[in-house]
């Protein structure tokens, strides 16, 4: 078997485990859930763990790199976790808080470790996928039960200063009064996500499934309040970056009967009039499962790949 990239998309629910081939075929895909890491006495070790018996199984010999992606911002270095807001062990506390993960990992198996943003993987799978890769911008919003972005400038993903950066979920909303889940008052999730639609059925449609919400309720008022401050999320994003092309995506934005032209017409009416004058391109990312563990290896080979022309 040809050496392969392990990639693992370690969610809020389910971690998944893949070896990614050169040609960016994931093969033996397996799926586990989040909670065996998250309430494992030693969280990085169970992920080894897990490396090792899936790497037994499957037969793989040669491991070129091993890349995981969070569901939290990561600091440049691409091994140390921010926060993991939305993995908790059975206590309530948050699994990684600005902790090197890679580390051991590295140490265990003597290969090149990384550890990146989860929506940065999956938009540069999508980037992939969709042959965008000759394009100056690309801006990916994925609204799922949280709000998570990532802009690729010239085929480099955007990082801040610390790795902190497009905390998009937590801006704020002007005049929002909503508590939000990372201590503040009015950020954009509490009005823009999975977790509000949840909100919204409970308050309006309690006989409804959340997966038929926008197929039975789409033209009622709440529903369009939704979609219009999703919209806003992406308005703004469009009139910071100019982008060549907006990904649309996430859980939210995949469900069956999404108004796509009612939301891309709020888009475009709130997005800034210059960035109106070019226009860009909408496109939609599959609700594939296999994306961010695809994704984590493309992202490891890009870093591989500019180790190797840095020296
Ligand atoms: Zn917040």
């Amino acid at each position: 078997m040809e050496s392969v990239i392990i990639g693992i998309d370690l969610g809020g629910t389910n971690l998944r485990i893949g070896a990614v081939t050169s040609d960016n075929e994931m093969i033996a895909p397996f799926v586990l859930k989040s909670s065996i890491v998250a309430d494992a006495e030693k969280p990085v070790e169970k992920i080894c763990e897990i490396i090792a018996d899936y790497s037994e199984k499957n037969r793989i010999r040669k491991i070129e790199a091993i890349s995981i992606g969070v569901p939290s911002s990561v600091e440049n270095d691409k091994e140390t976790v921010i926060c993991t807001t939305n993995i908790r062990n059975r206590a309530g506390e948050v699994v990684f808080s600005h902790m090197n993960v890679a580390k051991d990992i590295k140490e265990r198996f003597h290969v090149p470790v990384f550890i990146n943003n989860d929506v940065n993987n999956i938009l540069l799978y999508d980037i992939m996928a969709n042959g965008l890769e000759e394009q100056k911008v690309v801006v990916g919003i994925y609204i799922g039960t949280g709000v998570g972005a990532s802009v690729v400038i010239d085929g480099k993903p955007l990082e801040g200063k610390d790795g902190a950066e497009l905390d998009l979920g937590h801006i704020p909303y002007f005049g929002g009064t909503i508590s939000c889940s990372c201590g503040k008052v009015g950020c954009c999730e509490c009005y823009a996500s999975g977790w509000r639609l949840q909100e919204i059925r409970k308050e309006f449609y309690p006989e409804t499934q959340i997966q038929d919400m926008f197929t039975l309720h789409k033209e009622e008022k709440p529903l369009k309040e939704f979609i219009q401050a999703c919209a806003n999320v992406y308005a703004i994003m469009a009139t910071i970056f100019n982008p060549n092309t907006m990904v649309v995506g996430g859980g939210v934005m995949e469900m069956a009967d999404f108004p796509r032209e009612e939301f891309e017409a709020a888009v475009n009416q709130n997005t800034g009039t210059d960035v109106m004058s070019y226009g860009f391109d909408y496109l939609y990312s599959k609700g594939d499962v296999g994306k961010g563990v695809i994704g984590a290896a493309i992202f490891a080979r890009k870093r591989l790949k500019d180790k190797r022309s840095d020296t």
